[in-house]
């Protein structure tokens, strides 16, 4: 409440228009200040379906605490700290929801992805009265927020009870369907839905193409997280457990590599995260780096990998590095990382987990004809999610490739409105 005080309740309001899914901020937080935490949660969900969520992930540095007035002249109100804070307590408050019985209106659509698009999408068209199916390809529902972002950083409670949510209003959920393969959207037209949204997310991992790549206890970041969030692989006596290593590099320098080397911290090893260019280039959020530093992460910055080496087993054994130099700046604005001749050094490891980027799996683009693609893989949708095949909608990560939450989520609140137009206009 104190810090909800802080709030100027600027007019011109510039912490709202750096939130891409627009929250109007001050009025949230002026409801904070004079403790109606349920007014501000109502304000929250008028435009963000999952608070809880962004409140813990959304990069706020880059967005309304970017811009909030108070963080000219000293620190930004924590607004993020406070979306948070506000959804947690109702969450606790024991306040239902109203079920606001909907009268269904017959229509049938069917959303592939349970991550923040699918599941906001979904979510928009039943309060409409759609009578909507998530097709998802994993086990359980919430896509990245489930598989990728680890307990520490987002509890999967939450994330639960935001699908359990959803299943109260309705929504039909078949998990293990890969579309595309179980089922093609052909099928899913034949099957009765009228429209699909595709919100199949960006899960394809890059690699770097170097010698040892596919050894034994080279990773993705997506396959490490995913066996420890979804497979229990930190149980030893569990079916696919990973396999118990001591050193652990870590190739990249976004967020989801902070995640994997504090996902690898827990399971035990000493984690050093190999990274091409310097401190002042890590992509990831400085609070994620910093947890990093917290917990004990060594940071091998200006070393790039060249090699992966091998025992005679085929498991990984080390990591064979160049040392890099950093020049002028390239197409991203970043200091081209440049090798430093002869520099070329080992690092004894059991284990490494590429960091790398991804891109949107290819499965669904190439079993659906008349869905078009760019270059890098993504999905082409206009603004509305419309995409190149009538009656398909796209949007989140399988249209921008990766991106954050919010995002995501704003990408599925878009099509479930262009859905309802659509289905209105036939
Ligand atoms: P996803 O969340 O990827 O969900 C897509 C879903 O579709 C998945 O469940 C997948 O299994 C399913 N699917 C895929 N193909 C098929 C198919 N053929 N049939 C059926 N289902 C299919 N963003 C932030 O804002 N803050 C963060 O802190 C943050 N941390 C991240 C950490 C990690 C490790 C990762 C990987 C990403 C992180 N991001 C973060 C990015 C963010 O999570 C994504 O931008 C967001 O989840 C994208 O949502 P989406 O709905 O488009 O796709
Ligand atoms: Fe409050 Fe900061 Fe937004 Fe101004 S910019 S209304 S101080 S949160």
């Amino acid at each position: 409440v104190n810090e909800a005080k802080s709030c100027l309740n600027c007019p011109t309001k510039p912490c709202r228009s750096a939130c891409p899914v627009q929250i109007d901020i001050p009025a949230f937080i002026e409801r904070v200040a004079n403790e109606d935490m349920e007014g501000a949660y109502r304000v929250l969900t008028a435009s963000s379906a999952l608070p809880a969520v962004c409140g813990r992930v959304c990069p706020q540095e880059n967005q309304c605490e970017g811009k909030c007035v108070r963080g000219i002249k000293g620190e930004s109100v924590g607004i993020g700290r406070l979306e948070r804070f506000v959804a947690d307590t109702h969450a606790t408050s024991g306040i239902a929801e109203k079920a606001g019985a909907v009268e269904k209106n017959g229509h049938r659509i069917a959303v592939v992805g349970s991550g923040p698009s699918g599941l906001t999408c979904a979510g928009d068209l039943a309060a409409m009265g759609y009578d909507v199916t998530v097709f998802e390809a994993f086990h359980k529902a919430g896509g990245v927020l489930v598989y990728g972002i680890p307990e520490f950083r987002l509890p999967k409670a939450i994330v639960q009870s935001e699908v359990d949510a959803l299943l109260q209003k309705g929504v039909k959920l078949v998990t293990n369907a890969v579309i595309g393969r179980a089922e093609s959207v052909d099928d899913l037209f034949a099957d009765g839905f009228e429209a699909v949204f595709i919100g199949s997310g960006a899960g394809l991992p890059m690699f770097m193409r170097i010698p040892g790549e596919s050894l034994l206890g080279v990773y993705s970041a997506n396959e490490y997280l995913t066996r420890i969030n979804l497979m229990k692989a930190y149980c030893e006596d569990y079916d696919t457990p990973l396999k118990k290593v001591s050193r652990v590099a870590v190739v990249g320098g976004g967020n989801v590599a902070m995640d994997a080397d504090r996902c690898a911290k827990r399971m035990g090893a000493d984690v050093t995260v190999v990274y091409r260019r310097g401190m002042e280039e890590l992509p990831a959020r400085k609070e994620e780096v910093h947890h990093a530093e917290e917990e004990g992460i060594v940071f091998k910055l200006l070393n790039n990998p060249v090699k992966i080496l091998g025992d005679e087993t085929g498991h990984v054994s080390g990591i064979e590095c160049v040392k890099m130099e950093l020049g002028e700046p390239d197409q991203s604005g970043r200091r081209r990382p440049i090798p430093v001749e002869g520099s070329n050094f080992t690092m004894d490891v059991d284990a490494v987990i590429m960091a790398l980027g991804t891109s949107p799996n290819p499965l669904i683009k190439s079993t659906t004809e008349g869905l078009e693609s760019n270059k890098k893989g993504c999905l082409v949708a206009d603004e509305s999610g419309a995409t190149t095949r009538e009656g398909v909608f796209a949007g989140g990560d399988a249209v921008t490739g990766a991106a954050t939450v919010i995002l995501a989520m704003g990408a599925g609140k878009t099509a479930a409105q262009s859905i309802d137009q659509y289905i209105r206009s036939k």
